[in-house]
């Protein structure tokens, strides 16, 4: 990894460490505001079939013009016109152009960046699925470091994998794509700072927003059952233990479910109301939300 970029991740942790709290709030904000505008143009020009990026057409494809839409797989787009796009665009663009498409089919079930669903110990690992396609992203440590194994693999790179029908179409081992500046700058900083620098992806939230507690909370007290259980978003079970020296009245156990259901909400919602007992909700990802594809360990450069 080459010094300059190091410093400039290191420059901008101690200007936002100098930043107050309320001025770090503002820039949050107005990124986020950005953000959410360059959806809006996103799902204008993706609703009528179109790329908000290049004009043309999703299913155009012309090797001029390299574009993150050729991840939908146009015609024509072969495995080796990835370097072309990944030259164009960087790891975060790239994410976030293929999160928002995923979520154009419903919010967060459908991208993976589950921390604790990965292999483990990778900085990035993250799967997105839209109907036939899913994108995995891999970046290990020794990727971002840069593995001394070619020439290509030892500048900061992660790997990508796409699948169509579940068939491989980019394998993880296929290339070393290297990151852009902006990309190194952001993770470094995140690296050396986490609790300062958090990549958010506005309108391309995935599981680990849903599973974040703070969510969560609203979810179980708030949520109405079709929302989240039957879209299977979420799994939320249920105990309930009787302190000791009581027991739990099956009466009042059944009337809130009853209650439960006549209200439309969930039943960890109102478990609180339960006397002389403890309850506890255990939340897990639930059975629509798409699998993370692991990068296997297998080869050394991979
Ligand atoms: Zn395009
Ligand atoms: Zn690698």
């Amino acid at each position: 990894m080459t010094t300059p970029l190091l410093d400039k991740a290191a420059k901008l942790v101690s200007h936002l460490k100098a930043m107050r709290p309320e001025d770090r709030d503002r820039a949050s904000e107005e990124s986020i505001r950005q953000a959410e505008a360059e959806h809006e143009e996103f799902l204008a020009a993706f609703s009528i079939g179109h790329c908000y990026l290049c004009g043309n057409p999703l299913s155009s494809f012309s090797k001029k013009t390299p574009c993150l839409h050729w991840l939908l797989k146009p015609k024509g787009f072969k495995k080796n016109d990835l370097p072309a796009v990944a030259q164009r665009f960087g790891f975060f663009q790239a994410q976030t152009y293929l999160r928002w498409v995923a979520n154009t089919e419903g919010f967060a079930r459908h991208i993976n960046d589950l921390p604790e669903e990965g292999t483990g110990g990778k900085l990035i690992e993250l799967t997105v699925r839209y109907r036939s396609l899913e994108w995995s992203f891999s970046c290990a440590e020794s990727d971002f470091l840069g593995h001394a194994t070619s020439q290509h693999s030892k500048h900061p790179h992660y790997h990508f994998q796409m699948r169509i029908e579940q068939r491989p179409f980019i394998n993880f081992s296929d290339f070393h794509v290297p990151f852009k500046e902006a990309d190194i700058v952001g993770l470094e900083a995140k690296r050396v700072a986490p609790h300062l620098v958090k990549h958010a992806f506005p309108r391309g939230e995935g599981m680990a927003e849903v599973m974040n507690e703070a969510s969560l909370d609203t979810l179980v007290s708030a949520g109405s059952t079709p929302d989240i259980e039957s879209e299977a978003l979420v799994h939320l079970s249920s105990m309930v233990m009787a302190d000791e020296g009581s027991q739990i009245d099956g009466t009042e156990l059944y009337n809130l479910f009853q209650e439960a259901k006549a209200k439309g909400v969930t039943v960890a919602s109102l478990l609180h109301k339960l006397q002389n007992t403890s309850t506890r909700v255990v939340v897990s990802p639930g059975s629509g939300v798409v699998e993370q594809a692991p990068r296997s360990g297998r080869k050394k450069d991979l």
